[in-house]
């Protein structure tokens, strides 16, 4: 059976579309044909004021079959992430989920991931600094708090450029405790094979990892386009096999919940 949920997907793409019934219909049309049958819209909180709840409702109403979150992801933009945090909180009782992400290193004007920005990790920082910068910057959205879940864990490797000696497992040990002491999820995310580093987020040692501290775990492709949605899926469930992830869950009002005892697709 696929993979059942993607909780990582941007309707609004990358410029400010407030939600209407035509711009979210065909992710649900594409969700059926995809065998996601529960999935979250989580737009970039810069573009928070396009997310409209009643549009969602409507939308669920017509469409009982696929379960559809309301979400956004809230990152560490230098400029807009503040006032993106105080709309989270404002709004958190009718979110079910806020993934928390990391696209800015400290000082950056620029997200790190962009194609063109490898510079700053190689000529800005170096790579090792630049690495530890990161995961500060991680640290420090987890101690701020309003989030659900981590998308894209070590998306620092996005260029496919690493420090001398980089171990996944080592290097993200620590957060992943953090993570877990806070009662946090993770996403499996297929975003990774569409860019330069040719790998899904996390690495697998740090999806075993993971699974060794029994985190819960999400899907997602990250799509920005409805053909997107559930992308590489079929590959991504061979990497969890691998990495023995067993501990996969679907949310609904914040509260993670096992895939399997979850599956009637209707919201609690
Ligand atoms: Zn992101
Ligand atoms: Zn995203």
């Amino acid at each position: 059976m696929p993979l059942p949920c993607d909780y990582h997907n941007h309707p609004q793409a990358h410029v400010l579309q407030p939600y209407t019934l035509d711009l979210l219909q065909p992710w649900i049309f594409r969700a059926r044909q995809a065998g996601i049958r529960s999935l979250a819209f989580t737009d970039h909180d810069r573009y928070h004021e396009g997310v409209d709840f009643d549009v969602v409702d409507r939308l669920r109403e017509q469409h009982p079959d696929v379960q559809i979150l309301i979400g956004i992801e809230l990152d560490n933009d230098p400029v807009t992430s503040e006032r993106g945090a105080r709309w989270v909180e404002q709004h958190w009782e009718k979110l079910d989920f806020v993934l928390g992400s990391v696209h800015y290193l400290p000082g950056a004007a620029e997200m790190f991931d962009r194609a063109d920005q490898s510079g700053q990790l190689t000529d800005r920082y170096g790579l090792e600094r630049a690495f530890d910068l990161y995961r500060a910057e991680l640290q420090k959205i987890l101690q701020r708090g309003l989030i659900d879940c981590f998308a894209h864990l070590d998306l620092i490797k996005i260029h496919h450029l690493y420090p001398e000696g980089y171990e996944p497992a080592a290097w993200f040990g620590p957060v992943l405790e953090m993570i877990q002491a806070a009662g946090l999820a993770i996403e499996a995310s297929t975003a990774g094979w569409r860019k330069k580093v040719g790998e899904q987020y996390p690495h697998v040692a740090i999806l075993e990892l993971a699974r060794a501290g029994s985190l819960p775990v999400t899907t997602a492709s990250d799509a920005h386009a409805p053909a997107q949605l559930g992308a590489d899926f079929d590959r991504l469930e061979q990497v969890l096999v691998q990495a023995r992830v067993a501990n996969l869950v679907r949310f609904a009002r914040h509260k993670p919940m096992p895939e399997e005892n979850a599956a009637s697709g209707k919201m609690p």
